[in-house]
């Protein structure tokens, strides 16, 4: 699929799909205006993003051996190149090692906090972050304890960005695990924990084997309840994936979503051709969570220039820009954008594009998320368009 995005016309993005966008300037962020440029992240998973110290220490604590490196530096780079190897099912096997040091209330709250903490100082200003509860009671903590503990670390957190200087508004979105069988257990879970820090529901794990209808009660329960979810699709599987996530379960967004590209045709000279669900998808507005770093890794996409973002965006999809793990990616939201920037000379709007899309996107309540829009992410962006008005100072003249 890598061709379609290279056939595609420039002149066909920049005079059809454009007009909608404020000026734009010239130059393209530097990597510190990316870094302080409010961003939104809908997709990041508690158990992808600890710190390789902090493993290192909760490991020690509850005398955990299983870890391949002691040295939190060599740590991480194991955990990089372990998730490099291309497939979804061997990134997967990477987790094995963090949930093992996130079994106790005091190793879940601090996990937590430092993720709030982490993504303040990256410039993040609205997070939703999901993990699987019952992937954490080793310890003998009950599914209501673990939510309460990561609750209790994001509160934590959003105090200690705030004391930094920074501030970040963090929900948690509960995760079932595709292959297990308490899908419904935990969507009640995450009703019961509505309005009380958690935004909404989700599964995840290895697609293949394992569609989203074999949840079907959990999705239709949160249906009845008026409450929110997305579903992973279409990452390593194709368009059926999104397909019933979308028609069968009735996903809000889906996680990931990159394979809808299978369902869009570049002609020789340009022509672009949506199939049904791709219109639906884009006619629908339905949030993309998009993770380029990740899918490179899992081998969801070939490299950053030839991923499906670059078309997706010149045909306004509902894009967003994720991070999906920043242990295993290595990554933060800056790095994201950095190669955005790079690869498709995106500008401080595109990126305002990304941001107001996520937030759009986000599951707390309309009101608050207008407000994020124009108190906090529109501000923050037009702030960073006026630098070039007002020059560093130049060094004195003898
Ligand atoms: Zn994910």
């Amino acid at each position: 699929m890598g061709h379609r995005s290279v056939s595609f016309g420039e002149f066909y993005a920049r005079r059809r799909y454009s007009a909608a966008m404020t000026s734009e300037t010239s130059t393209l962020p530097t990597s510190d205006q990316i870094r302080r440029a409010p961003k939104v992240l809908l997709h990041d998973h508690l158990d992808g993003g600890l710190r390789p110290g902090t493993i290192v220490e909760l490991a020690h604590a509850r005398g955990y051996a299983g870890l391949p490196e002691s040295d939190p530096e060599k740590l991480g780079t194991w955990f990089r190149e372990a998730a490099d190897s291309g497939s979804l099912e061997r990134y997967l096997e990477t987790f094995a090692h963090t949930c093992a040091v996130m079994q106790t209330r005091e190793a879940l709250t601090r996990v937590a906090a430092e993720c709030a903490e982490d993504l303040a100082a990256d410039g993040v200003v609205y997070a939703e972050i999901r993990y699987a509860p019952e992937q954490h009671l080793e310890g003998g903590l009950s599914l209501e304890e673990v939510v309460e503990a990561v609750n209790d670390g994001f509160r934590e957190g959003e105090r200690r960005a705030r004391a930094a200087g920074h501030r970040i508004r963090v929900g948690a979105l509960l995760t079932a695990m595709r292959h297990a069988a308490r899908a419904l257990e935990i969507a009640e879970l995450a009703n019961r924990y509505r309005d009380l820090g958690v935004v909404g529901f989700d599964i995840a794990g290895a697609e293949a084997g394992y569609p989203p209808t074999r949840h079907l009660d959990a999705f239709e329960y949160l249906k009845r309840e008026n409450n929110h979810f997305t579903i992973h699709a279409g990452e390593a599987f194709g368009l059926p994936s999104i397909w019933q996530a979308l028609q069968w379960c009735g996903a809000d967004r889906l996680g990931h979503g990159v394979r809808i590209i299978d369902d869009i045709q570049v002609g020789d000279d340009g022509t672009i051709t949506l199939g049904r669900l791709a219109s639906y998808v884009r006619d629908k507005r339905i949030p993309l969570e998009m993770c380029p770093s990740s899918n490179l890794q899992t081998g969801a996409a070939p490299s950053y220039a030839e991923h499906p973002i670059g078309l997706l965006r010149r045909l306004q999809f509902r894009l967003t820009v994720n991070t999906d793990n920043r242990l295993m990616s290595g990554t933060t939201m800056s790095r994201e954008f950095e190669h955005l920037v790079r690869t498709f000379r995106y500008t401080l709007d595109d990126m305002q594009w990304f941001t107001v899309n996520a937030m759009k996107s986000a599951f707390i309540p309309f009101d608050e998320r207008l407000a994020m829009i124009n108190d906090v992410i529109k501000p923050g962006y037009a702030e960073l368009r006026a630098e070039w008005l007002f020059p560093k100072a130049a060094p004195t003249s003898v």
